[in-house]
């Protein structure tokens, strides 16, 4: 059932989470920020939520959103979880900086609210429990970029900025980002419980997310067993779908694995420009165990991990075993099968896989921009022809790729391509416009001179990476000079 939009007086939330024993959580309110205001706003993240436009402007808005004021039926809760960061077990880390509100239906979607930077937490260790701006905006822009391009993501409802200060490498102001997903339950929950032993408590956690996010799972056999096996599948799927678009998260430590295969917890990440699969985006990452090509068999390493927690519930290793063997199969056919949308073929033949790998390995040697070299393959026809330029300028080793493109011609040859629909369909799936570090670089130091245009401009370029956006070309270019080598770290 559809409902009119709420105002904000009409939002209610109610927290399930909380229905859990108290050792879950701890319960506390937010700790209040000086004069909030409005960075930015998603309207689809609240239309997600049932909630008018108009309200997205209201004082009332900032306060809800920032935590200064409490939504009637919210019981906010900082939870507690685990994990192993690095490869390396961490112990008891926790929401040190997050507080989930509650949650919300509508249109038959469950969705919950939390807040990122909200103050400090029993968890918070050695941290002040807020975010800064400019991380704020990095993780809002990129959810939803993220959604635009169809890759599973937690999403933003908004950024909400205060001049309070924070300190990091240097002062800076710190921000409030509502996250909106439809869990926030991470690999490490279940881990957390394995390690302390408590195998009641893993076993009410299993069952709170298969009821809440998997009830169909709860007919099975063993849906415990089903749980890890479907959680297996979405990640080596979303791993697949990170790739073909050449996201790095960054930090892939179990904490930071959404039990509902989405993107989570937005920190270092970057999307791939001049290609080198060794490419690390976080540059506290030295030995690059999460750099661009490690993400699936990291992805894979995870759900081991989450196997691990699980089994005693799941009842055998065969049986764990058996739910978390099909990694490997699942990702490359999904790989494969947006490769295959990617270069445009309808069909599966003998020698794709190496026709995809020979454009790799010249990406690779040409350390071609990954976004503009799919786009500009896009656009070519079957015939040779002036529109080979565009993609030509992006490679060193042009004779390279006039070779390659004797391969692949001869390719589209096979099933008759035809250009028109081919070139339709793969600029439906090879994006434009994703968040290069250097936009959200030139938005963030707009925003934190309280100029805001930028941020929401680039949100709403984000929004149809697959629109040619004439308009907006230069968003879509190589990144400049002083941008080559932007580093970003894990403070945030
Ligand atoms: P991350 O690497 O951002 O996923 O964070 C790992 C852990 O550190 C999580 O438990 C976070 O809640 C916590 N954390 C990160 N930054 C802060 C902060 N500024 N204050 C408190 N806790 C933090
Ligand atoms: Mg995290």
């Amino acid at each position: 059932m559809t409902t009119s939009p709420l105002s904000l007086q009409e939002f209610m939330l109610e927290n399930q989470f909380a229905e859990l024993p108290a050792h879950f959580y701890t319960h506390l309110a937010a700790s209040p920020i000086d004069k909030p205001y409005l960075v930015a706003a998603s309207t689809e993240v609240a239309a997600q939520l049932n909630l008018d436009q108009a309200s997205l402007n209201s004082p009332e808005f900032l306060n809800y959103f920032s935590g200064n004021q409490l939504i009637p039926g919210s019981k906010p809760l900082a939870a507690v979880y685990s994990g192993h960061q690095f490869g390396v077990w961490a112990g008891q880390l926790g929401d040190g900086r997050a507080l989930l509100l509650g949650g919300t239906s509508h249109a038959e979607q469950h969705l919950e609210i939390q807040l990122k930077g909200a103050g400090m937490t029993p968890y918070s260790r050695m941290g002040d429990g807020r975010a800064v701006l400019r991380s704020s905006i990095r993780e809002f822009l990129c959810s939803e970029a993220m959604a635009a391009l169809n890759i599973p993501t937690s999403r933003a409802l908004c950024v909400i900025g205060s001049d309070q200060m924070v300190f990091r490498e240097t002062p800076e102001t710190s921000a409030v980002v509502a996250r909106v997903a439809p869990s926030f339950v991470r690999f490490g929950s279940f881990e957390h419980w394995y390690y302390n032993d408590r195998m009641d408590d893993l076993r009410l956690l299993a069952d709170y997310v298969i009821a809440l996010s998997y009830p169909e799972l709860q007919t099975e056999n063993n849906p415990y067993q089903a749980l890890l096996a479907t959680v297996t599948t979405r990640t080596a799927t979303l791993m697949a779908q990170w790739q073909a678009v050449g996201f790095m998260h960054g930090v892939m430590n179990t904490d930071n694995m959404s039990i509902i295969g989405q993107t989570l917890d937005y920190g270092p990440f970057g999307f791939m420009e001049a290609y080198d699969e060794k490419h690390i985006c976080n540059h506290t990452d030295q030995q690059g165990r999460y750099s661009y090509r490690m993400q699936p068999a990291i992805g894979n390493w995870n759900c081991q991990a989450l196997a691990q927690a699980l089994s005693p519930v799941i009842g055998s290793v065969d049986d764990t075993n058996a739910a978390l063997s099909h990694y490997p199969a699942v990702y490359r056919k999904k790989w494969t099968e947006l490769m295959h949308q990617k270069f445009g073929l309808k069909t599966d033949q003998e020698g794709d896989l190496d026709l995809f790998a020979g454009f790799f390995t010249l990406l690779q040697s040409n350390h071609a921009d990954f976004t503009l070299s799919f786009r500009h393959l896009s656009k070519l026809s079957n015939q040779k022809s002036t529109k080979d330029e565009l993609l030509r300028d992006l490679f060193l080793d042009r004779d390279g790729l006039d070779l390659w493109l004797l391969d692949y011609r001869a390719r589209l040859g096979m099933e008759q391509s035809d250009d028109k629909t081919r070139q339709a369909s793969m600029l439906s799936v090879n994006p434009k416009f994703v968040l290069r570090n250097y936009l959200a670089q030139v938005a963030i130091e707009k925003a934190q001179k309280k100029d805001f245009s930028e941020t929401r401009k680039l949100l709403s370029i984000l929004k149809n990476p697959y629109d040619e956006q004439e308009e907006h070309e230069d968003y879509a270019e190589l990144p400049p000079d002083w941008a080559r080598h932007l580093e970003v770290s894990c403070s945030s």
